[in-house]
């Protein structure tokens, strides 16, 4: 199977290659923690849990690295707003953060660097742009000459030129340039630093991200991840410090980037009251996590994503759908049709290999589920069966096993289906009630005391529980 993906960088798909197919490397810029996960915040680390999940399928050994960004103005500004100190603000939004994401079923990345435990590499990378005249020192600050290198602008496919005319900001007098970027500031006694050969001081943000790849991955990588909305000047300010710190290094061989995502339409602000955290999601219910992730999925990466209420609730009704049918195919496959159920598995993930197409994976995931629900008899199954180019049809338990199989690379469908289907709200857990509720209703029936177990049944319907009457006993969800 020939991966292709999209780099920003060459603005088109290129057959995936990588350096060293024993280890696959992935870069992903992290969180910066002073403040809780929004949803555009979500996208990139569900994007890049399935393309690293996919990838460790296909090769023997991927390293997915992810920093956290745990020094910044923003956090040093957020501490002097509420007076609660900058460890304590970091370390509680770095565990909200891990915490939210496990509940979007995101893998934990191999590695995940602090900025602040990088700080030797990064004053390395900038003693080395300074010896290689790409770097200079002003006023207690270190900033990266953009003049330097010829190649500035490439990756996000701006004209340092015109980019230049239209800076309208400020320019500090110490810059050579209006472009340069700052790779290290002076610090004063209330401000987090560290000794440098240019004294107290701190990095700048770009700068941290070429040391935590540099220090897990190599100078060179196979993959860089991040939204669209770091390409500039975060990534083009990354690529020239890796590049010129490192001559000869190409830093990472394929750029990728997740498109946005707007709220009801609009981009998500404050003032609009459109603005979502992870914890708004989470705060609907057991189920809405995966329900999420599923909303995530079912756009293209590289596409905007308008999230709705409304998006998340059919998105719920789907896996719904999936879980119902999981819950009457039990787990597990006959291990004599292991390779029928990982060859319909490739199949459904086929369409990863055309960079990253969830959409369509999901559409063939729905066609797992057709197979899995009939047994494989009537026309819908024809239908599927021609599109997979198939003369038979597989059982329902291979259907079924390879539906699990696939949709666990997507990050889907791995809960217990009957917990998922009295899961419900969350909150207090009434399921011991509602089962002693069904077992009256059943004593009530074989009683044939007929009013008594409808009375049971309607005031099940009244708290949202349905039954479900069938030849193996009732079996309830929640509506
Ligand atoms: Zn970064």
């Amino acid at each position: 199977m020939q991966i292709q993906l999209h780099d920003s960088a060459r603005r088109r798909k290129v057959e995936f290659t990588p350096i060293d197919p024993d280890n696959v490397r992935v870069y992903v810029c992290g969180p910066t923690v002073y403040d809780l996960a929004h949803l555009g915040n979500a996208r990139p680390v569900v994007v890049f849990d399935v393309l690293t999940r996919y990838l460790r399928r296909v090769f023997p050994r991927v390293t997915y690295a992810r920093n956290i960004t745990d020094v910044d103005d923003k956090i040093n500004a957020r501490s002097r707003e509420t007076g609660e100190p900058i460890s304590a603000i970091t370390a509680r939004t770095a565990a909200d953060f891990h915490a939210d994401m496990a509940a979007l079923n995101c893998l934990p990345p191999d590695h995940e660097p602090r900025a602040t435990e990088t700080i030797p590499e990064m004053i390395a990378i900038i003693e080395r742009l300074i010896a290689n005249d790409y770097a200079y020192v002003a006023e207690g600050h270190v900033l990266f000459a953009v003049s330097a290198f010829a190649e500035y602008g490439r990756l996000s496919g701006r004209d340092p030129e015109e980019m230049l005319a239209g800076a309208r900001v400020e320019v500090a007098p110490y810059k050579r340039n209006p472009g340069d970027f700052v790779l290290w500031k002076p610090s004063d006694s209330e401000t987090p630093g560290w000794d440098s050969p240019w004294g107290r001081g701190r990095p700048g943000w770009h700068i941290e991200c070429s040391a935590m790849s540099w220090k897990f991955l190599g100078e060179e990588f196979d993959i860089h991840g991040g939204g669209q909305d770091l390409l500039f000047p975060h990534h083009e300010n990354e690529l020239a410090q890796s590049c010129c710190a490192f001559p000869g290094s190409h830093f990472a061989h394929f750029w990728m980037h997740n498109g946005m995502l707007r709220v009801n339409g609009e981009k998500m602000s404050k003032s609009l009251g459109n603005f979502l955290t992870v914890r708004d999601i989470l705060a609907h219910g057991a189920w809405a996590g995966e329900a999420f992730r599923l909303v995530l999925l079912r756009t293209h990466y590289r596409s905007e994503i308008d999230h709705s209420q409304e998006r998340l609730e059919e998105a719920r009704a789907e896996l719904d759908d999936f879980y119902a049918l999981l819950a009457r195919v039990p787990a597990g496959a006959p291990l004599d049709d292991l390779d029928e159920v990982k060859s319909l598995a490739d199949w459904a993930l086929e369409p990863l290999a055309d960079d990253l197409n969830t959409p369509l994976a999901l559409a063939r995931l729905r066609d797992l589920r057709t197979l899995a629900n009939i047994g494989a008899v009537g026309g819908s199954a024809t239908v599927v069966l021609g599109r997979m180019g198939r003369a038979e049809a597989p059982s329902a338990a291979v259907a079924a096993a390879a539906l699990r199989e696939a949709a666990g690379v997507l990050g889907l469908l791995s809960a217990d289906p009957v917990a998922w289907r009295h899961g419900g709200d969350g909150g207090v857990d009434d399921t011991a009630e509602i089962e002693a509720a069904i077992a009256a209703r059943l004593a009530a029936r074989k009683a044939r005391n007929w009013a008594e177990a409808d009375r049971i049944r309607d005031e099940l319907t009244m708290r949202g529980v349905v039954l479900e009457d069938g030849a193996g006993g009732t079996t309830w969800r929640r509506s």
